[in-house]
């Protein structure tokens, strides 16, 4: 039935803009682009039928379950705008769709207090991310979690039991400890960077962090961890939650701005998406628009930065065979698709392979894997099915979703390769 309370008002600038959608003209050439459609040949869940089904609500149509569903199946991966010869900036207006179902309706009591957990709480607080990773830490390393997926008794607990396959390791020491402190340049210092060390990824992907840090110091850059800085606000704006979003972009803004950086660097595609449109979420706020302007200017992705010049010598050789997912938010989002490929090509004896399809989103898509497990893995078994007859040892990529995605991806469907960030892989060779 459809549910249609309104619970709060909407501000006409969140909704889906009319001159976005017109920009559609509905050719369909998105259609091959889109995971959801490849997987379900439905034309409401393709670009096309979803832009579609934005416009009804432009003209007045209520705001249906089945609209919710089309929208929320969604993966925002942007693959669409990548193949769209018209322009259409579908992250933009799914966002806002998402939006604007977030204010026009109730979701059930228990999916409404498991959101406010997540994204106004456990996202914001380093206290809860500390006690949620000492205890998936705890689940890990007393094996525990190798006897549960040894036993085959994570079948009997259905959808639960899948979704552990994609729960993220806990990585002690947490980088918590790490923010705050400045590291210095090896060699001449040709520049001085902001990093923003993430949320989740402080406890889940701590050593990718510090690989960061240790490659672009190798590469004549200092790093600062500027305090103050939090969650980047990406998953709350992806799922419509674009007021939270703004308080977290307000407080990294303050955190980075006036520090005197050169720019400002994320290892994660899918935060680093949302930093640089930390001005599209901010333009009607007097206070911070000219603010996120700058910070816009100064935001890169980390391939983006140490790909401005050859990297410095001292890699030791790397036999391995290595082939590169395009993240979603890097390649149609950022539209950066060279320069991981340019730096992984740098490494000595590395035998680079290119994927097919490698920019067809993986099925992470931020915590989209654990709201719809089942499209996600379907996704993610296709992908496998691509990769696996490449006969490669390393699949690179450059956001921690995608790696967690990944690794289980060569876990159920694949044959055990090793999935590694672009700058791990990078770290790994200026190791002596
Ligand atoms: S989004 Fe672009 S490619 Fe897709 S139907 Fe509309 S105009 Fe065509
Ligand atoms: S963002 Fe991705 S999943 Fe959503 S309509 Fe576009 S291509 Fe399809």
């Amino acid at each position: 039935m459809a549910d249609t309370t309104v619970i709060s008002k909407i501000a006409e600038h969140d909704k889906p803009q009319q001159s976005d959608l017109d920009k559609c003209v509905h050719c369909g050439l998105c259609l091959n682009a889109c995971p959801t459609y490849r997987e379900l040949g439905v034309e409401m869940d393709s670009p096309r039928g979803r832009i579609y089904q934005m416009v009804q609500i432009a003209s007045g149509a209520p705001i249906t379950d089945s609209y919710r569903e089309h929208i929320d199946l969604c993966l925002a991966c942007r693959g669409c705008e990548s193949a769209c010869p018209s322009g259409v900036q579908y992250g933009r207006l799914v966002e806002a769709a998402r939006a604007e179902i977030e204010t026009h309706t109730e979701r059930p009591l228990g999916t409404r207090f498991v959101r406010s957990l997540v994204f106004k709480h456990l996202l914001q607080s380093p206290a809860m991310m500390t006690l949620a990773g000492s205890m998936i830490y705890l689940y890990q390393a007393s094996g525990l979690q190798r006897l549960t997926r040894s036993s085959g008794l994570l079948k009997l607990f259905g959808k639960l039991g899948r979704l552990e396959q994609l729960a993220p390791p806990a990585e002690v020491p947490f980088f918590f400890n790490k923010i705050g402190r400045t590291y210095p340049a090896e060699g001449p210092k040709q520049r001085r960077v902001a990093l923003m060390a993430g949320c989740l990824a402080n406890v889940s992907f701590a050593r990718l962090n510090e690989a960061t840090v240790r490659v672009l110091q190798k590469n004549g850059i200092e790093v600062v961890i500027p305090d103050g800085q939090g969650c980047c606000g990406a998953l709350h704006a992806h799922a419509g939650i674009r007021d939270e979003a703004r308080k977290l972009a307000r407080r990294n803004i303050d955190a980075v701005l006036g520090g005197g950086f050169d720019a400002v660097v994320t290892n994660a595609a899918g935060c680093g998406s949302t930093l640089k449109e930390y001005d599209e979420l901010l333009e009607h706020d007097p206070a911070y628009a000219e603010k996120a302007q700058q910070f816009k200017k100064l935001m890169r992705d980390v391939t983006e930065v140490l790909g401005e010049a050859p990297l410095v010598a001292g890699m030791r050789n790397l036999p391995w065979r290595v082939t590169y997912q395009d993240s979603c938010h890097l390649a149609h989002g950022q539209k950066v698709r060279k320069q991981p490929r340019s730096l992984l090509k740098q490494v000595p004896g590395l035998e680079f392979r290119e994927m097919p399809l490698s920019d067809m989103c993986c099925g992470s898509a931020g915590i989209y894997n654990v709201l719809h497990t089942e499209m996600s893995l379907n996704i993610l078994e296709r992908k496998m099915s691509a990769v696996n007859p490449m006969k490669v040892d390393v699949i690179a990529t450059a956001n921690p979703g995608c790696m967690l995605q990944l690794r289980a991806g060569a876990r159920l469907f694949g044959s055990g390769q090793r999935v590694m960030h672009v700058v791990e892989v990078l770290d790994e060779a200026y190791k002596k």
